[in-house]
């Protein structure tokens, strides 16, 4: 086929072949996601009607906490077990953001050419809250491509980072020896969401202290045992464990995957994964909610929407009340 033949099928026609788990016709389906445009939707409509068989795992942690090699490690060990696995990776300063380092390290790792790891960096952080859809978008598709589990890496700072990692099903956070005295993952807002907590570089003489300090904020009461899934179900109960894991002796991979499939399987017989898809769909809905809104929004911006700007900068109007007569406007628009 020419380039040019290559570049007229439609989005909507790729979906059989990634369904059917074509490296190929996955990575455009990808790319045409992250660029977001109206002629992907079709495809990602019918792609969200084939996904949600996945296991879901965000990864998160301050940079230079370790995600990045504690993430190839644990991809090599689950391809080791004969999954396959898809990686999204969300972390704007990860060394391989945007870039293949992290499909070099595996290379390296003989897992070259390997159809069954797929790994994806977001490049582009788009228009306004782009990078949560694009990436959830993303998820999607290694999912319905039969990518199971399908792993987010995202940096633990930040709305986008934190929205992303709310919409996994299980959160690992990672906290590392050498980084200060804080338990990082406190600084950054994320310790209450962990389901597995990891303490990375283990082969360092300080990570006892480390391992230590978390386990003594995860006593101290709010957090202990809970972590974000097991907090909205007061029956069911998951103690947040904490996997002493080291990328260089491999020590604690193992854990960390028996873990994290204990994790899935409480979420199932808890009933727990239910709730969860509720809070991660009403999550996405609201969002999707607002980015369409605000298009629409700005479709005003010419006319009624620069009118009622100028009533607030001349204190006519307070904020609320604009935005009330704005969501009026929008309303009376789409009656006509
Ligand atoms: P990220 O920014 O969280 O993705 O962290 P990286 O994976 O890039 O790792 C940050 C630094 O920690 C790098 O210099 C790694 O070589 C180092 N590092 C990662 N894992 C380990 C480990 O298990 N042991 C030791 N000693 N260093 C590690």
């Amino acid at each position: 086929m020419s380039v040019r033949a290559r570049e007229r099928v439609r989005s909507v026609d790729l979906v059989p072949s990634v369904l059917a788990g074509k490296i190929a016709p996955i990575a455009r389906l990808l790319s045409r996601a992250e660029q977001g445009a109206d002629e992907v939707l079709p495809a990602l409509e019918e792609i969200y009607r084939h996904a949600g068989k996945a296991h879901v795992v965000g990864i998160t942690g301050v940079p230079g906490s370790g995600k990045s090699t504690l993430l190839s490690k644990l991809a090599i060990r689950l391809r080791g077990l004969e999954r396959r696995v898809g990686i999204v990776a969300v972390d704007p300063t990860s060394p391989f953001s945007g870039g293949s380092i992290l499909g070099d390290r595996i290379r390296m790792n003989d897992l070259s050419g390997d159809p069954d790891i797929f790994i994806r960096s977001m490049a582009t952080r788009g228009s306004l809250g782009g990078l949560a859809r694009a990436t959830l978008d993303a998820v999607d598709i290694l999912d319905a491509a039969g990518y199971d589990p399908v792993l987010i890496e995202t940096v633990g700072v930040g709305q986008d980072e934190v929205e992303v990692v709310q919409a996994a099903h299980s959160t690992v956070v990672v906290s590392a020896p050498g980084l200060g005295d804080d338990i990082q993952a406190v600084k950054a807002g994320v310790l209450e969401i962990a389901d597995i907590h990891v303490v990375s570089k283990y082969d360092r003489a300080d990570a006892n202290r480390t391992i230590t300090d978390l386990k003594g904020m995860l006593t101290l009461g709010a957090h202990a045992g809970t972590g974000a899934h097991a907090q909205s179900s007061p029956q069911a109960t998951w103690k947040t464990p904490v996997v002493a894991t080291s990328a260089a002796s491999g020590e604690g991979i193992d854990e960390l995957v028996d873990q994290i499939d204990a994790h899935r399987t409480f979420l199932r017989e808890s009933g727990t994964l239910r709730q969860r898809q509720r809070q991660i769909a009403q999550r996405r809905l609201l969002k999707a909610a607002e980015d369409l809104l605000r298009d629409e929004f700005m479709r005003q911006q010419e006319g009624d929407m620069a009118r009622i700007i100028s009533d607030m900068i001349d204190r006519e109007v307070h904020p609320s009340a604009a935005a009330r007569q704005l969501i009026e406007l929008v309303r009376k628009a789409g009656d006509r």
